[in-house]
């Protein structure tokens, strides 16, 4: 079982008279600065000239520095810009400032487990990965509770970096609600292979086909938005609540025995081999180097495939619902 930390197994005194820099203030980075100013911590935060976010930092209260500069202030450096940023940033703007003794943080540990950032041996590498978006653990945090997070080290310079990782996510919260204690590693591969297989990947997939599948028999579009993707939510809410017993305690006998007898059809051992295969293409850094690669190109295949995506008849006819639904609080993608 997991080794779960809590409130009393971290020490939040450990970070103060430590200066705290989030680089980033988009969904986690304004969480983290504003729970950790809250929780007693000196935090500044780092972005670029020009970024959207400098003025809703300044705004906020916090001291806002260029990114260099920010790293230069500060002994724990924590990394919230875009995933895919992070490399050049760190190559171009933070390695140079990091000195013996600082931290460096993430709270996912992609660029780290396939090397896309390789810091020196002499700092201390951590992640505090909390399991919410950024606005929910602000919004929960001060309601006087904590978003659950994930913890781990991936270089102990000092010794103390398991401590002064904990010290952070009781800063943020987290330890109210317990820290969970994984490795970078891990906690890579399970998020990719979470968000392709079953979150993103599959759900969407799994509503398109069936929605497809219906059209394709002749019954109409806003019959089967309804059953096949607008019902979902009510699934998922009580799976969320209860698990899968008590989802299936919730509705009704026919469709909890249509789940027993159709679900592994639908879910059979090639869906399963293909899993295999996708978590195989994760482990082996395999699905990250196409995804750099596809980065690097400036994203021709990803770009054209999100505007194909956006334009398939689902699309269509949930917009046209949703209006009917306003109290459902529809949204659209922003333009550009
Ligand atoms: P966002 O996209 O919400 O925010 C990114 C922030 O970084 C913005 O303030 C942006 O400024 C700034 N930024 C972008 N590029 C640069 C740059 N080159 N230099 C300095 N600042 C820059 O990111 P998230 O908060 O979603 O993600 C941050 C990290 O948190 C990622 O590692 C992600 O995997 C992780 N994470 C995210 C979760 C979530 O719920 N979103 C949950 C758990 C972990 P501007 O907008 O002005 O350009
Ligand atoms: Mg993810
Ligand atoms: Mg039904």
């Amino acid at each position: 079982m997991a080794r779960i930390y809590y409130d009393a197994d971290a020490d939040l005194s450990r970070l103060h008279g430590k200066r705290i820099a989030i680089l980033g203030y988009g969904s986690q980075g304004h969480a983290h600065a504003q729970n950790l100013r809250d929780s007693g911590c000196d935090v500044c935060v780092g972005l670029y000239r020009g970024s959207k976010s400098w003025e809703k930092a300044q705004a906020d209260g916090f001291p806002v520095y260029e990114v260099p500069e920010a790293v230069r202030r500060s002994d724990v450096i924590m990394m919230l810009v875009p995933d895919p940023a992070q490399p050049a940033l760190y190559r171009e703007a933070v390695a140079p400032h990091l000195s013996p003794g600082k931290t460096l943080m993430f709270a996912h540990g992609f660029n780290i487990r396939f090397g896309q950032i390789i810091p020196p041996p002499d700092i201390d590498v951590s992640m505090v990965a909390p399991k919410a978006p950024g606005h929910r653990m602000r919004e929960v945090f001060r309601e006087g509770g904590g978003v659950p997070a994930l913890v781990a080290v991936h270089q102990d310079a000092t010794g103390q970096a398991l401590a002064n990782a904990l010290a952070y996510a009781k800063g943020l919260g987290c330890t109210r609600a317990g820290v969970i204690e994984t490795t970078f590693t891990e906690e890579t591969e399970t998020d990719l292979f979470g968000e392709q297989v079953v979150l993103c990947g599959g759900v969407s997939h799994l509503i398109k086909a069936a929605f497809e599948t219906l059209i394709e028999a002749g019954y109409q579009p806003e019959i089967a938005y309804f059953e096949c993707l607008h019902e979902l939510k009510l699934i998922v809410d009580l799976m969320y609540q209860g698990g899968l017993s008590y989802m299936r305690y919730s509705v009704s006998d026919t469709a909890e025995y249509g789940d027993y007898r159709s679900g592994p059809r639908v879910i059979d051992d090639h869906v399963r081999a293909t899993m295999k295969q996708i978590l195989e293409e994760i482990r082996s850094g395999a699905f990250a180097e196409e995804w750099i690669e596809e980065n690097a190109k400036g994203r021709p295949w990803f770009n054209a495939k999100r505007a194909e995506e956006r334009k398939h008849p689902i699309e269509e006819v949930g917009r046209q619902l949703r209006a009917m639904m306003p109290w459902l609080n529809p949204k659209e993608v922003p333009a550009g």
